[in-house]
């Protein structure tokens, strides 16, 4: 039996433990401890694995010596036992903060394959997230998804992670956004625990990193996290990460960024028209509202850079249906969305303008900037054109390249990347595109 006065200094420790650590830290190392014993000098604690032991010796000691009857030199009388498993299944321990909570739950449940709308801007990076999810590990590897704001990183990410999740149950799977990695590491780093935090990440199957541009000018985290991403790489355990920027224009690491180049680099660009309206339905049908093709093309031609712009749009237009039942007519919504597509539509620059305005620069025809001819003045125009074209249009490389008379897209970005650098140094060829630029603009 236990005397009141052993259960006491334990529950006395805990009160003022809990005080003192976040609810979380709580729950991961004191909440399981059971006191099984009880001696005249001391006690014996069941912990529900060595981990947690190793965790509350290393961190709390001091207070606990506090508390808890000591030996005579001074150290902690307390007789640790492990409880036993029930399970055969090997659980991965509990580890430090929270971090290393269950993760599943962490997936927004809206983030799904199915709910991911396709169009020529993400059809194939969507199509590489899929494939990683399916066979993760043994396709590319790390996969790299770059792209603006708003424009489905994360939503692929956990897509990534649904899917992982269904189809490969005994997978351990960690998402992340590369600043909860870097507070991780410093309270890891506070708490002497960062061995413990190292196991965790290298065994996993599965890491997903998301807005790794954080982690730019953080040179100590950025090795680490080359350390932990090496070590996934070459167990063949998948990695996926997302960014602003492609690897290249990261202010990282040339070891760090030829690792992220080691796989696939997936570009996510701006939707198009069409996928944009796709969206805007898909999104209001979700929530039951009534949504007119003429209503979606009105708002997806005035919010086109952003998608979750639109989902704000819808949103709105969903609460204020809600209020009155009114069907929502273009007046409707201009009066309804008027800060949001207070800006006036894009002036789309095609690639007709482009190569309208290339042809009167370089004095040459239209017709010669798309056929195949050769001589250098035409495969200069063509090449500036094809640089003009990726730059200022927000469509599929491939649908651009079809208007230069059927090129391919690795024509193009063939040209888009000569002239690129061809720029850096001939201020000649810079002032000349300047001058196209402002003539298409006109
Ligand atoms: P990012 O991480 O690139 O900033 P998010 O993944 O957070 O963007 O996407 C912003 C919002 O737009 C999310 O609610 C997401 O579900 C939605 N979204 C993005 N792309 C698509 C798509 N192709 N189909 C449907 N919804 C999308
Ligand atoms: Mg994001």
């Amino acid at each position: 039996m236990l005397t009141c006065k052993s259960q006491d200094v334990w529950s006395e420790f805990l009160k003022f433990i809990e005080q003192r650590i976040s609810k979380t830290e709580y729950k991961n190392w004191f909440a399981h401890i059971k006191v099984i014993e009880t001696q005249d000098d001391g006690l014996t604690l069941e912990m529900p694995n060595i981990f947690v032991q190793e965790y509350i010796l290393d961190n709390y000691k001091k207070d606990m010596l506090l508390f808890l009857p000591t030996t005579q030199d001074g150290d902690l009388a307390i007789n640790f036992v492990i409880q036993e498993k029930k399970k055969k299944k090997i659980r991965s321990p509990i580890l430090p903060n929270a971090v290393y909570e269950k993760d599943e739950a962490k997936f927004n449940t809206h983030y799904t394959f199915e709910n991911f709308i396709e169009g020529p801007s993400n059809q194939f990076v969507k199509s590489a997230a899929l494939g990683v999810a399916q066979r993760p590990g043994k396709s590319f590897n790390p996969l790299f998804i770059h792209g603006g704001v708003g424009l489905g990183k994360t939503h692929l990410l956990h897509a990534i992670g649904h899917f992982v999740k269904k189809h490969h149950r005994r997978f351990t799977i960690k998402s992340i956004t590369t600043e909860a990695f870097i507070n991780d590491l410093v309270s890891n780093l506070r708490n002497k625990s960062v061995d413990k935090m190292k196991r965790f990440y290298r065994n996993l199957n599965v890491l997903i990193v998301d807005d790794i541009q954080f982690l730019q000018n953080r040179l100590n985290f950025e090795e680490e996290f080359c350390n932990t991403f090496e070590s996934l790489i070459h167990q063949n355990k998948q990695v996926i990460i997302a960014s602003d920027n492609p690897p290249s224009h990261l202010k990282l690491s040339p070891r760090l960024i030829a690792r992220m180049e080691w796989g696939l680099v997936a570009h996510l660009a701006v939707p198009d028209l069409e996928t944009r309206v796709a969206i805007l339905k898909q999104k209001a049908s979700s929530i039951n509202l009534n949504l007119s093709d003429d209503v979606a093309f009105y708002i997806a031609e005035r919010i086109f850079n952003n998608i979750r712009q639109l989902e704000g749009a819808i949103n709105r237009l969903a609460a204020y249906s809600r209020l009155i039942k009114a069907d929502l007519t273009k007046d409707l919504v201009r009066n309804l969305l008027q800060e949001m597509l207070s800006f006036t539509p894009q002036k789309r620059i095609s690639v007709e303008n482009i190569l309208k305005s290339v042809a009167a620069l370089f004095e040459i025809k239209v017709s010669e900037i798309k056929g195949e001819s050769r001589l250098q003045k035409i495969a200069k125009a063509r090449q500036v054109a094809m640089y003009l074209a990726k730059e200022l249009i927000k469509d599929s490389l491939q649908k651009i390249a079809s208007s230069f008379g059927g090129k391919t897209h690795s024509t193009l970005l063939h040209g888009w990347k000569k002239i690129s650098n061809e720029i850096k140094t001939n201020s000649t060829l810079l002032r000349q595109i300047e001058i196209i630029k402002k003539n298409i603009e006109a």
